[in-house]
């Protein structure tokens, strides 16, 4: 039998901590509750639920973090992605929850660095620059309807001219300065939230790749050589699972999105780019984002693939933006260079809910999930001990869902992206 597939090779990889290498599942268990998927979504879940007294299972297939979360920008951004969406179609009710879970997912894991001792480089400072002038003016808005609630103690905006003392480049108008948003290590915070998880109990199987929820009375989780009979299931798998493909299938499409790592460039030519060492996101639909490592290298990403296929040279995708955005790094070298899948409901609103009496999912956070994929945990966690608010919450939203999603779902999904790509060059 072959093992589970390593991390991708990317910067995080290669500065991860030592983690230890879990068994995959033999024989049967029973527990309170199964996770299945060791991201942020599981582990958060997981370790929740322990917190609360429950017994809980974690299946993953290859090893923690090794999906999404432990390849990720580590830009952990306010609020939800879909925020217009739920809005539109919740009202106040959507509203509501959104101001209040706009930073919940920095308080759980601020919480949990504190609580278990994590070491992730977590460094709170972001800003959200305006490639456009009506960028900017949204970003304007936004501080003015957080300073009319008198919530604006931690946001500053400036424009292109105080942009420069926080990010050393001109093709910006201006940008929005969250000092509550934040970014981090994403593979060693998932990593130290899983040893967290074993601390408080959760068993944690690796390599152990789940093939079906089946039902004996009580969900069954089966894998190929073990079996595990839960009072609850949470499936937490996201781009990466084709599980329930009845109930699931159509209502999310997977796009590839990359990311490169430069040569360190210093301490001093680093702090000259981000003196004050923000995290940098433009407010475009097909977002740039970048920011400096604990050893002093810019982490860029960008780009995504919504047809789902890999970019063979992401290096050559992704250095000319960078090199536009940063002109002094015209010979910098690239010595990492990855990509990572994510989950995109049409609507942009991430999906939660429940499948069947006792099994819930949580999936497609469009690209935005390191604080959202915490709160899910809360929200999940919630629901097995019987309070569905949260998930009543995402249940009210209608999604669409793609007939034959496998066949013609990506190249729609690349269709309207190449729109708002259009958009974003338009500045409309
Ligand atoms: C390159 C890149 C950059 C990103 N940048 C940012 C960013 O800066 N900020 C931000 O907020 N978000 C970002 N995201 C998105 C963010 O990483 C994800 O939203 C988040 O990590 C999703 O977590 P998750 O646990 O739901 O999924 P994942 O981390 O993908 O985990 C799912 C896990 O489930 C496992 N699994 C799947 N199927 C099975 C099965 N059948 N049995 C057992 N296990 C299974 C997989 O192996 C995987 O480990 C980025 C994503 C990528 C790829």
């Amino acid at each position: 039998m072959t093992g589970p597939t390593e991390h991708v090779r990317s910067w995080y990889a290669a500065t991860a901590h030592a983690a230890p290498r879990r068994a995959p599942l033999t024989g049967d268990l029973e527990t309170d509750v199964c996770v299945i998927g060791g991201g942020f979504s599981g582990v958060a879940a997981a370790l929740t639920l322990a917190e609360r007294g429950r017994t809980v299972v974690l299946l993953e297939a290859q090893r923690i973090g090794w999906g999404a979360s432990g390849r990720n920008g580590g830009q952990v951004l306010a609020g939800w992605s879909g925020e217009g969406e739920m809005v539109r179609q919740l009202g106040e009710r959507g509203a509501e929850f959104l101001r209040r879970t706009k930073y919940r997912g920095h308080e759980i894991i601020e919480d949990r660095i504190a609580k278990y001792a994590i070491d992730c480089d977590y460094v709170n400072g972001a800003v959200t620059v305006s490639a456009n002038l009506k960028q900017q003016e949204a970003l304007a808005a936004e501080y003015e309807s957080e300073a009319s609630r008198g919530d604006a103690g931690h946001l500053t905006l400036v424009d292109k001219a105080g942009l420069r003392a926080h990010v050393a480049t001109d093709v910006y108008m201006g940008g929005l300065i969250d000092r509550k948003a934040a970014h981090c290590h994403p593979l060693n915070l998932c990593l130290g939230e899983a040893r967290a998880a074993e601390a408080q109990g959760v068993r944690i199987f690796e390599g152990a790749a789940v093939t079906r929820i089946s039902d004996d009375g009580a969900p069954v989780v089966e894998t190929a050589a073990g079996r595990v009979r839960a009072r609850s299931v949470i499936l937490a798998g996201n781009a990466y699972h084709k599980l329930e493909g009845r109930s699931l299938g159509g209502l999310m499409l997977p796009a590839q999105t990359f990311m490169i790592a430069t040569e360190s460039l210093g301490a001093e030519q680093a702090r000259a780019i981000l003196p004050d060492n923000l995290g940098v996101c433009d407010a475009n639909w097909v977002l740039d984002y970048f920011r400096k490592t604990s050893d002093h290298r810019i982490l860029f990403g960008g780009r995504c693939t919504y047809s789902n296929r890999e970019i063979i040279d992401i290096e050559g995708s992704l250095l000319p933006r960078l090199k536009r955005i940063l002109p002094q790094l015209d010979d910098v070298k690239v010595e990492f260079a990855w990509g990572g899948a994510i989950g995109i409901p049409l609507n942009r609103v991430p999906l939660i809910g429940k499948l069947r009496e006792n099994v819930y999912y949580v999936q497609g956070y469009s690209g935005h999930g390191v604080n959202c994929s915490h709160i899910a945990g809360e929200i999940l966690g919630d629901a097995i001990e019987a309070k569905m608010d949260g998930v009543d919450l995402f249940e009210a939203i209608r999604h669409f869902r793609i007939p034959a999603a496998d066949i013609i779902g990506n190249p729609m999904l690349a269709l309207g992206m190449t729109w708002f790509r259009m958009r974003d060059a338009a500045g409309i």
